[in-house]
């Protein structure tokens, strides 16, 4: 069922505690915690706590939750004190999706180019 935890999911396996991160913050619906291969002095990733495969399937099966993983890179950004920052959620593997979690990455701390590579 749409939300339901995966058994071979990563990022579920972070939520239940099954693999340690560095959580920066949680809230009932939504953990963030620190990207394990930085790109950026500040590297964190935003995700709902319940399993959705990407962004859009998440927007589409529970719209609320995705506005709180929204507000939560804002929080995020606001906790890391960035004057401006970075939202990307990749979608597929050909645009670099690795993990099938939906996943905000909040990148900040340094100069970022436009367009991305
Ligand atoms: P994607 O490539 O799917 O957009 O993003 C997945 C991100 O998860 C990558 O930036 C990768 O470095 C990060 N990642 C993969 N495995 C782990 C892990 O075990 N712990 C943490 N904290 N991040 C991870
Ligand atoms: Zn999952």
């Amino acid at each position: 069922m749409a939300g339901e935890a995966q058994d071979d999911c990563l990022f579920c396996k972070i939520v239940a505690g099954q693999i340690p991160a560095t959580i920066v913050r949680q809230t009932a619906t939504t953990v963030a915690f620190r990207d394990i291969n930085p790109k950026a002095p500040v590297h964190v990733l935003v995700i709902p706590k319940a399993h959705y495969p990407d962004a859009a399937s998440l927007a589409e099966g529970a719209p609320e939750l995705a506005a709180d993983v929204l507000r939560e890179t804002q929080a995020v950004a606001e906790e890391e004190k960035l004057e401006s920052y970075r939202t990307v959620f990749n979608t597929g593997a050909g645009a670099g999706q690795t993990v099938f979690h939906a996943h905000a990455h909040v990148l900040g701390g340094r100069g970022l180019q436009w367009p991305p590579g």
